[in-house]
């Protein structure tokens, strides 16, 4: 049987990542859009050429590797050409989402983590959403202390071109406060046993 398909996102910093890992101390499959798109850009032949005719053969380079500096010099500031990109790439990721969940045999459920579930409108094709939230200058803190290259400015840009926390947990089934006030852990191992009796 196609196990439950769990949507889990979060704002920038607001932990996801981390709560994942936990699932995945339980035994939970977890399938990490972000970087599983990064990946099928280079690996899934129709994507290639949609990118390619979309932004040239220099998109990529002679080995066939994404060239990464003039693809983001030609999505920054043009918000026109990274929603282009984001429509190519999105249906491919959900079709490969797709396809390895069914991989996923003998699991009651499983997890897709992804920044912008919401806003890619793959939520939609979960059976239920966890959303991670954490006040904004935790977050901030955070992002800083992980990411050393990144400014408070560059994260703060992020975080306004994000659905806001607000709008996330309205849409969410399941909300995961990782604020530090509250174990995570605990947290976690109430969601897994509700979701194994779903
Ligand atoms: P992004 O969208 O950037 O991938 P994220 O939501 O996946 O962010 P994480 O990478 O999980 O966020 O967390 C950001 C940083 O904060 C990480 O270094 C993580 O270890 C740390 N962190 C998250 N939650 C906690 C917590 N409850 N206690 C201590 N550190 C935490």
């Amino acid at each position: 049987m196609k196990p439950l398909q769990i949507g889990i996102t979060g704002g920038i910093g607001s932990g996801k990542s981390l709560v994942c890992k936990i699932f995945v101390c339980l035994g939970i499959p977890v399938y990490d859009a972000d970087s599983r798109a990064k990946s099928i850009m280079t690996t899934d032949g129709i994507l290639v050429q949609q990118i390619k005719s979309e932004f040239g053969d220099l998109a990529y380079d002679a080995h066939g590797g994404l060239n990464r500096r003039y693809l983001s010099s030609a999505v920054f500031n043009n918000p026109e050409k990274l929603n282009k990109l984001n429509q190519l790439v999105h249906p491919r990721v959900a079709e490969d989402g797709e396809n390895w969940t069914r991989e996923q045999i003998g699991h009651k459920y499983v997890l897709r983590e992804a920044a912008l579930l919401f806003e890619s409108g793959s939520f939609k094709k979960m059976d239920k959403v966890i959303v991670v939230t954490a006040p904004e200058p935790l977050r901030v803190k955070r992002v800083l202390a992980r990411d050393p290259q990144r400014t408070e400015e560059d994260v703060l840009k992020i975080i306004r071109s994000q659905l806001s926390e607000e709008e996330k947990t309205k849409l969410a089934d399941f909300v995961l406060r990782n604020d530090e006030t509250e174990l995570l852990v605990p947290q976690v191992i109430k969601l897994h046993h509700q979701f194994l009796t779903m």
